[in-house]
């Protein structure tokens, strides 16, 4: 078995001067080749299989405003275009087909390389440069075959307030988040799912928190929660504007963080959900950041050595011991 990879690029989803633009891609395309991963065709997601996460009337209106010819859908802004919906589509679509490869054993694991993202979307609204939650909807369809509880890793900069508000109920679907405290979208307090203790963990971080903290974060949060919980399937919102060199986040991981934190989740994935994990992009604004963290995951997921030297952070990091101790405390990890 091979670890697979889907690629949905939309060059037609695109909004003048704006950071989620074809872009991003452009440096990771040059570099697929060398990663050691097969490629994997997929279909659109259907709407039936978007409507597992999204209200049918968000999934409407949405179409509307694309028939319409698209335009600024909200503050952040989060634009649509003429062909959005259907790029849409095919990132939630290429996003299944990784997570049913693995799921089915046809694949080791699998990287789902995809624009536009997902996790700010909420069941009733796009939002955060996001039109369908691509790892939502992933998840919603490993219970339909047969998973019995999935959790979502999100290391984007961002809380993924959209897989958070998808899962709030559903006590199959686990998230936890890392995200920098104070930016968009405002979400992913330590308190924010008092009823979900152990099942929506939010690791709010401050500014150039790095290497040094993910490592921390990794045995004192992800691990002890991956044992409790006991998913049979990892899937991971990877955004690479956790990079300390993103232009509109603070944080301070460099590619070789990117590495450790995704061959720690592989490892984690290894001992307790029979290997599967499938991880999806999310953000990521300088595309040399998106390609130097994106080779680091594939390191992690078939098995190479990684370093990247020349990426080291130029920040020094704060200490994060006692948020991660409260962390801890309040999910009754040990
Ligand atoms: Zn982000």
């Amino acid at each position: 078995m091979t670890t697979v990879f889907t690629w949905v690029a939309s060059p037609a989803h695109a909004y003048q001067d704006h950071p989620e633009r074809p872009g991003r891609l452009i440096e990771l395309e040059a570099r697929l080749d060398g990663f050691g991963a097969q490629k994997l065709e997929a279909p659109p997601a259907t709407l039936e299989e978007i409507a597992r996460v999204h209200e049918p009337r968000m999934i409407a209106a949405l179409k509307a405003t694309c028939q319409a010819g698209g335009g600024i859908i909200d503050y952040a802004p989060t634009f649509a275009t003429a062909s959005s919906f259907d790029d849409a589509r095919l990132a939630s679509g290429a996003t299944l087909r990784g997570a049913r490869a693995v799921w089915a054993g046809e694949a080791s694991n699998a990287f789902a390389l995809v624009r536009p993202p997902g996790h700010h979307a909420e069941p009733a609204r796009a939002m955060g440069f996001c039109l369908f939650n691509n790892v939502a909807v992933a998840a919603r369809d490993l219970l339909e075959r047969g998973a019995r509880r999935v959790l979502v890793v999100d290391y984007d900069a961002h809380h993924g307030n959209g897989t958070q508000a998808a899962f709030w109920e559903d006590e199959r679907l686990a998230y936890v988040s890392t995200h920098q405290w104070g930016i968009y979208p405002g979400t992913g307090r330590l308190d924010d799912a008092p009823h979900a203790p152990g099942r929506i963990v939010n690791v709010p971080l401050p500014a150039h928190a790095g290497d040094e903290c993910f490592k921390q974060i990794s045995e004192q949060v992800l691990a002890p929660m991956v044992r409790a919980y006991r998913p049979q399937a990892l899937l991971v919102s990877a955004g690479f504007d956790a990079h300390w060199d993103d232009p509109i986040t603070s944080l301070g991981v460099s590619s070789a963080g990117f590495f450790q934190i995704s061959k720690r989740l592989v490892e984690l994935a290894g001992e307790y959900c029979r290997g599967k994990i499938v991880f999806v992009l999310e953000g990521g604004y300088n595309p040399v950041n998106v390609a130097r963290g994106s080779a680091g995951v594939f390191a992690a997921l078939t098995g190479s050595l990684f370093a990247d030297p020349g990426d080291a952070s130029h920040f020094e990091e704060p200490d994060i011991a006692a948020a991660l101790e409260a962390i801890r405390a309040r999910h009754g990890f040990s």
